[in-house]
């Protein structure tokens, strides 16, 4: 079995280090991938330090879930792509592609999705799935994007998993333009929803803790920006949005942002905190307004995604890094310090 080199951590505490990890040979219908660029999202922070109790972590635990690569080898079925293309790997790398949820193009709710890192080998390569902080990758093709050749990589790295949560939940809630839209946290997600509701049409607040960040709101789209810890200027705003998209990825109290919708508004969570937020029912009763969820996007839609991107010149706001940088980008991500992803160039663990 090849190995890859890989930066892994062996426990909740340990920083992220320097080790070697099995891959696979390509089956018929796989396509391995050389690694360029791996966007680092606070979900993978999330996983290396077990935060998370529906989803515990099994170590060694090989984050990254935004990757972007050239195809090295492809199985005998495989029609999607040719050796040296450019193609990107998000957050999933399998399901079982007969299920309601799959047939609908929504994998990541198939009852078998396997995610990139940290989930069921069932190749049996290694206990779990290791994903994109690493040299390569073997992935099924149904799992693989194709990148728009206009894009610089390491901006697109962060599309893979930052640009289809927030691109979905904004598309799924209807057409924004000239609607109010909220997007809660100037961080990885938050920069990449800003970016979508301003392209398409949409009147864009971000809302922050971090008053240094509004020039940077203003500039990626944003129409106004609200200071969230100004109790004045978040009561001025009471009762005006359509839309709200939550990014936060820490503990927050999320009704303070419901009493920013219209009658009927729609704040929908894509942050995901490990604690249960208290919820008041009066905050929702009040104007029926409705709280939601959203989770990445399946296959077909994250596809679309590139291509708008692609069309539209979109990428993300990238910090680029080496691997061995990752446990200072960590530390940075939890004082909210990132503009507005790091993208890790892949070939500092080549050379490294
Ligand atoms: P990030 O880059 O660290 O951004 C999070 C932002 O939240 C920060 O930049 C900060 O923005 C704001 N924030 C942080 N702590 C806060 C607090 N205590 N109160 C209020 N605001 C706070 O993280 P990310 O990579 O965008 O990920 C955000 C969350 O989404 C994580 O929980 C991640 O696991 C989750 N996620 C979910 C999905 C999904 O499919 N639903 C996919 C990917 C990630 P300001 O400085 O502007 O306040
Ligand atoms: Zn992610």
């Amino acid at each position: 079995m090849p190995n890859a080199k890989a930066f892994a951590a062996s426990s909740p505490t340990s920083v992220l280090a320097s080790t070697s990890i099995p891959r696979r040979e390509p089956t018929e219908r796989d396509v391995e991938i050389d690694i360029l660029y791996c966007g680092v999202c606070h979900s993978d922070l999330h996983q290396v330090r077990n935060e998370w109790s529906a989803v515990p972590t099994t170590y060694p635990c090989v984050p990254g879930h935004e990757i972007v690569g050239r195809v090295t080898k492809i199985g005998s079925a495989v029609t999607k792509h040719q050796v040296g293309d450019i193609v990107g790997v998000g957050c999933l790398v399998d399901s079982d592609q007969k299920c309601p949820s799959c047939a609908a193009n929504l994998e990541q709710f198939c009852p078998h999705a396997i995610f990139t890192y940290n989930s069921p080998d069932k190749h049996g390569t290694a206990p779990v799935t290791y994903g994109g902080y690493s040299t390569s990758i073997v992935v099924d093709e149904h799992f693989t994007l194709k990148v728009p050749a206009n894009l610089s990589l390491a901006g697109v790295a962060p599309l893979l998993c930052a640009g289809i949560t927030t691109y979905s939940p904004i598309r799924r809630w209807g057409d924004v333009k000239g609607k109010k839209v909220g997007v809660i946290g100037l961080g990885g997600l938050g920069h990449m929803g800003v970016k979508f509701a301003h392209a398409f049409g949409a009147h864009t607040v971000v809302l922050t803790t971090s008053a240094s960040k509004k020039d940077d709101a203003l500039r990626l789209g944003a129409d106004e920006v609200i200071l969230t810890r100004d109790a004045n200027e978040m009561q001025k705003h009471a009762g005006s949005f359509d839309f709200i998209l939550d990014t936060v990825s820490a503990d927050h109290d999320i009704n303070a942002y419901l009493n920013l919708l219209v009658t009927d508004g729609t704040l929908t969570l894509v942050g995901a905190p490990d604690k249960p937020m208290p919820v008041s029912a009066f905050g929702l009763l009040f104007g029926r307004k409705r709280l939601a969820g959203s989770l990445i996007g399946g296959l077909a839609e994250t596809q679309e995604m590139l291509d708008f991107c692609g069309a539209n010149q979109i990428v993300s706001d990238v910090e680029i890094i080496a691997i061995q940088q990752i446990n200072e980008a960590y530390e940075r991500l939890l004082k909210s310090d990132v503009k507005y992803r790091f993208s890790i160039d892949m070939a500092s663990l080549k050379n490294g």
